[in-house]
């Protein structure tokens, strides 16, 4: 097996792309289409102050430390959404691996904001499913830093299967807005709202992972226990098993809407017309954010559930 730029002897073989490669030249590939991402959607440029919102997980890790290699010096945020021995040794790996690259670790804790609950406990006392909510609150915790600490740009780690499997779900239930939405940079659209950037859009999972390994970098394998049920999962199953019938597949498939993205749906800017919070100033569609409404309504539960223990004692 040789290495198709040079001819050495090839230590990689992609699948998704039929392609054998050294070392050296895997490492240009993976990064040159990270590149190619950042230049086409005009995500960020060497001046902007970015931050990368990390998990642990092999996707925000690589994209923290590519951001960092191409020299765009970037910081990381972590959000605590619980406490417990696998929360605590996540941010201490964050912490080290910041320390070896000479980056900037910023740690938020959402129980502060959720009366001392995980997003897991709160998800199950508001009877909300536990992934979206736990989205919610990591989403609406990442713009809120980001913005306070006067950050241009958040960088998530969303990759090509996570891209497109997305698409394929908002296509299949025909969600015009989320649609939309799923491109590489979201745009400041509020004035407490960051730009959003997803730099991997161009790379496959599996050839992030190799990168990962090759390059020694830390990940925890399985960053949210509760993702098991996620329907998104169901959705990348499902490219996974169109790819290895036709390879790249996944990858024709997202490239195609974003060539025919402006063609087939029309911005209609009326439709996303944003509001402030009356309580925290973020954006919103209605009169007060989701999270808000959510912390009252927690408030409000844990109450009366106070109230009526008490009431057993008298
Ligand atoms: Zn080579
Ligand atoms: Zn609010």
């Amino acid at each position: 097996m040789k290495c198709r730029k040079c001819g050495r002897e090839a230590s990689v073989k992609l699948k998704h792309y039929n392609l054998s490669l050294c070392e050296e030249h895997f490492y240009e590939f993976f990064e040159g289409r990270v590149k190619k991402a950042i230049n086409k959607f005009k995500m960020f440029s060497k001046g902007d102050r970015i931050i990368v919102a990390v998990s642990g997980g092999k996707d925000s890790m690589v994209a923290w430390y590519i951001l960092h290699r191409l020299g765009y010096n970037p910081d990381a945020l972590f959000i605590r959404l619980g406490s417990g021995k696998v929360i605590d040794e996540t941010q201490e790996m964050l912490k080290s691996f910041a320390e070896s690259i000479g980056s900037r670790l910023v740690v938020e804790d959402a129980t502060n904001y959720l009366y001392g609950l995980s997003t897991f406990e709160a998800a199950r006392i508001l009877r909300k499913p536990a992934c979206s909510f736990c989205g919610m609150v990591k989403r609406y915790l990442l713009n809120k830093v980001a913005f306070e600490k006067g950050y241009d740009v958040l960088v998530t780690g969303h990759n090509l299967d996570d891209e497109a499997s997305q698409l394929l779900g908002n296509i299949l239930h025909w969600q015009k807005g989320y649609i939309l939405r799923n491109w590489p940079v979201l745009e400041k659209t509020h004035e407490k709202l960051v730009k959003k950037a997803k730099p991997l859009v161009l790379n496959y999972e599996d050839d992030i992972k190799l990168y990962a390994k090759m390059r020694g970098i830390p990940f925890l394998s399985e960053v949210c226990p509760f993702s098991f049920g996620a329907t998104s999962k169901v959705y990348k199953k499902l490219l996974e098993e169109l790819e290895s019938e036709q390879r790249g597949v996944v990858l024709s498939f997202y490239l195609g809407y974003l060539r025919e993205k402006k063609e087939f749906f029309k911005t209609d800017d009326k439709a996303v017309k944003l509001n402030s919070c009356k309580v925290c100033g973020y954006p919103t569609t209605s009169e007060m954010c989701y999270f808000c409404r959510s912390r009252e309504s927690l408030k409000k539960r844990l109450e009366r559930k106070k109230g009526a223990s008490q009431g057993v004692i008298r």
